[in-house]
């Protein structure tokens, strides 16, 4: 969507628009979504609406040409082009235009709900709040304002990049159809012969309404075959950088009879010792009646669905422990984050006025 704004925006439309049932956009009313063309008689079809006097929306074909074709003939109408980056006339302070910006980029409504309480408010309050508690020489009990507002940082951050959950497993114990199952539609390829996912694949799901990258990694074992080597070797590194872990065996067939320690299944499948990774027993729809998966493994079929509401459920808990309750304060960017952090160390220190001086840059006014 091309929004255009500004005293002459409905006349830089109208010189590019024509709507299907006639009028120019100066004559249509407020709010009506107006079909037509850009350009000329053939040109592109577009949907376009006067929200205001001064206020016009363009939602065009998506892509980059259809969208670079209409800026460029706004631009030659006189308009001036910016990147969108939730810069916006009416925003008071930064954090409403960081917010802004990473609600364009969230792609949960749970994450997008703590984002619209930060551009709310309830940031920018908290913050004024640590401030008064200094004010008033309580020096402990702002240095616990800002800690809680730290210790929410790391989901803050989550909530436009997303959780990353890597999928990790012997070759054909059904990490792929586990993949699948949760995200909900294939993506990565299923197929019966070991070692077919050779490069690291993955999707955005909503997992309990968290914004979650799934990556599924090839079969980890040893081989002789480069190739399987190389994507052994990305398969380890994405699990370093994950946030957590699903270990997948086949039910029935754990991969160290007998143990149960996820620590000692990555030891003997040489990965990275994923801190508290979840143990996930596949293809349960194949195992006997009264059947147990070894140790504390979760039972689920990817092919049935069975089980695959619970472990989504325990992914859930695993990456947002503690959801905070609507309308609390979450730091949501670097920048807020680093002059928290800075802030709690001058506190630290009894530098009062530069903890100030850091909570008031929180607080600093849109540029
Ligand atoms: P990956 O190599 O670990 O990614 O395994 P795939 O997802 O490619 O699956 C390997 C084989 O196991 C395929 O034939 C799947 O259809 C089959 N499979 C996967 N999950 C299940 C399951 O829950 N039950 C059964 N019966 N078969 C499964």
């Amino acid at each position: 969507m091309v929004h255009v704004a500004g005293p002459a925006a409905v006349a830089a439309v109208d010189r590019c628009f024509r709507a299907a049932n006639g009028p120019p956009l100066a004559q249509q009313p407020f709010g009506a979504i107006r079909f037509g063309r850009w350009s000329s008689e053939t040109g592109e079809e577009v949907v376009v609406c006067r929200t205001a006097d001064d206020r016009v929306e363009v939602h065009c074909h998506g892509g980059d040409a259809a969208p670079r074709a209409v800026l460029d003939d706004l631009a030659a109408a006189g308009c001036t082009v910016r990147e969108w980056s939730g810069h916006s006339n009416d925003a008071d302070s930064l954090i409403e235009v960081e917010a802004r910006r990473a609600l364009a980029d969230c792609v949960t409504d749970r994450a997008a709900a703590v984002l619209l309480d930060q551009l709310g408010g309830a940031l920018a309050e908290a913050v004024a709040d640590a401030r008064r508690t200094l004010a008033a020489g309580k020096t402990d009990d702002a240095a616990d304002q800002v800690a809680a507002l730290l210790a929410l940082g790391p989901l803050g951050r989550r909530l436009t990049s997303g959780w990353r959950v890597v999928i990790a497993g012997r070759p054909n114990v059904g990490k792929s159809s586990l993949m699948n199952a949760i995200v909900g539609y294939r993506r990565a390829i299923v197929f019966d012969e070991p070692g077919v996912t050779r490069d690291v694949v993955s999707e955005v799901a909503a997992i309990e309404g968290w914004p979650v990258e799934l990556s599924d990694t090839a079969g980890l074992r040893d081989t002789d075959d480069p190739l399987e080597a190389a994507s052994a070797q990305r398969a380890r590194a994405a699990i370093e950088s994950a946030d957590l872990v699903l270990l997948v065996e086949a039910f029935g067939e754990p991969i160290t009879p007998g143990t149960s320690s996820a620590e000692d299944l990555c030891e003997r499948l040489g990965l990275p010792t994923p801190s508290k990774p979840i143990r996930v027993a596949n293809k349960a729809d194949l195992a006997m009646a009264g059947c147990e998966p070894g140790g504390e493994a979760m039972a689920v079929s990817a092919t049935t669905g069975a089980g695959l509401a619970e472990l989504v459920a325990a992914i859930g808990r695993r990456l947002v422990p503690d959801p905070p309750p609507p309308g609390r304060a979450v730091p949501f960017t670097a920048r807020q984050q680093e002059r928290l952090t800075r802030a709690a160390a001058a506190i630290d220190l009894g530098d009062l006025e530069q903890a100030d001086g850091h909570l008031q840059a929180v607080l600093a006014p849109a540029d």
